[in-house]
């Protein structure tokens, strides 16, 4: 006997008739003798709906006051996943009960809309599972000390799911989605994309954060630091299939380097439009130009990824950064009101029609050449790099939007993901 966590995604939940077939599935591992926990997210389309409604009422401030009430509204799409699950195990014949983030609890910080985890009490739930139900625990949410309810950023449930597994030292947690696993990169955009039945925890942590959301990272960071057990697989297989053979399916997350990884080179391609670009131009360039420029950025809360200072002319020189997407416009307006009458710089300009595309792979720690190839490949068909990041395990380039998917295909082909001999 086991004691197993599953994670239902969006789309895994999105009807009744998903949910019945997600609780056949569950009290299928039950009756095997194993103590399920089941962390689902709201329906498909249900939390940006619920946003939408809070952005017709309150479309313009974004202060605390306001992220606080998001919270609230947001969480609400789990609490009816958890209930409706819980009724349709019950009517498998499986009891079951759900319940909320706060109601574990669930404890996170204050951070309204990407609030962190700090603990998670399982008294209540381990209660319940001696009791032999199945326990259903809301992803995406939590509470603050404050006892206001909080959530944990978009695909949070992914999270939830590997802190309840850590924090319970559940034997495996096993993610559900819509895909049957973590592919070479995002089957929807290449269609040659492979399924890959194991990923390095470090190349799941670059792909991740480099914008793959078939987890969310700090899920895969929860699942590194406490070593758990971590697959990816499909809710769309038929529900009674074996337990071994399901078991086997999908992508496992693994914590040591084997053979296989050591072979490839690049072992998948992530990319995000969620990012825009902001150039300072013609900063005075002189000792603690960055800070002046990048400390307001922090102090209003802002995330910087990529960072490209250029060489300087005249002693002046243009300094340029990304920020999210949803974050561009607070950005421009900080740096005109601000940043720019106190560096005297000569002007802030942006571009929010870009995407960032990274390649990802142990190999690239022991092999050269793999950046020169990924340039030559978007040289030769014509795409315009303007920023580049690298890092042991990854290289990503800013581009253009508007090329993003031929950008993927053409790495895609490139790095051989697309010949099914060289990937496992
Ligand atoms: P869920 O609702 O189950 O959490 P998500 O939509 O958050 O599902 O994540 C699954 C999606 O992630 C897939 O449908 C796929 O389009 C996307 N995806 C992006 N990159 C990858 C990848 N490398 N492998 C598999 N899926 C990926
Ligand atoms: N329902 C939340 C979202 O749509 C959390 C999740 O799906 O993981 O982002
Ligand atoms: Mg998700």
């Amino acid at each position: 006997m086991a004691l197993i966590v599953h994670k239902y995604g969006g789309t895994s939940m999105g009807s009744p008739e998903r949910i019945r077939a997600v609780a056949k599935r569950v009290a299928k591992w039950a009756r095997a003798g194993h103590q399920m926990v089941v962390v689902p997210s709201a329906m498909s389309g249900e939390t940006n709906r619920l946003l939408g409604l809070a952005k017709e009422v309150q479309p313009a401030k974004v202060d605390d006051a306001v992220l606080r009430e998001l919270d609230m509204i947001a969480c609400t799409g789990e609490q009816v996943s958890v209930g409706l699950l819980s009724l349709a195990l019950q009517a498998e014949g499986q009891p079951a009960v759900s319940y909320n983030g706060w109601q574990v609890p669930i404890k996170t910080n204050s951070a309204y809309t990407k609030a962190r985890i700090e603990s998670i009490d399982d008294v209540r739930v381990r209660a319940d599972l001696a009791a032999g139900k199945v326990v259903i625990i809301t992803g995406f949410q939590g509470i603050d000390e404050g006892g206001n309810v909080t959530t944990l950023g978009r695909g949070g449930s992914d999270t939830s799911a590997v802190a309840v597994a850590a924090a319970m030292k559940a034997d495996e947690c096993l993610i559900y989605t819509d895909v049957d696993g973590v592919y070479t990169t995002d089957p929807r955009v290449v269609p040659e994309a492979k399924r890959l039945s194991t990923i390095s925890f470090e190349e799941m942590l670059e792909l991740a954060s480099q914008g793959s959301k078939v987890l969310q990272i700090r899920s895969v960071e929860f699942a590194g630091k406490y070593r758990v057990p971590l697959r990816v697989l499909s809710s769309f297989t038929p529900w009674d299939i074996a337990i071994d053979e399901e078991a086997k399916s999908g992508t496992l997350i693994t914590f040591e380097e084997d053979e296989k990884m050591e072979q490839a080179v690049v072992s998948g391609i992530a990319f995000n439009r969620d990012e825009a670009k902001i150039t300072v131009v013609g900063v005075p360039d002189k000792p603690g130009i960055a800070y002046s420029i990048l400390g307001a950025v922090a102090a209003a809360n802002i995330d910087v990824d990529v960072i490209v200072q250029n060489v300087s002319h005249d002693g002046r020189t243009d300094f340029s950064f990304t920020v999210h997407r949803n974050d561009y416009a607070r950005t421009v307006d900080l740096l005109k009101n601000t940043v720019q009458p106190a560096t005297g710089a000569l002007n802030i300009i942006g571009d929010a029609k870009i995407c960032k595309v990274s390649i990802v792979g142990i190999g690239m720690k022991s092999h050269v050449g793999v950046a020169s190839t990924m340039f030559k490949t978007l040289s030769d068909d014509g795409i315009n790099i303007q920023m580049i990041t690298t890092s042991e395990i990854k290289t990503s380039v800013v581009i253009d939007e508007k090329y993003m998917e031929l950008a993927v295909r053409a790495l895609h082909k490139a790095f051989g993901l697309d010949d099914p001999a060289k990937v496992v």
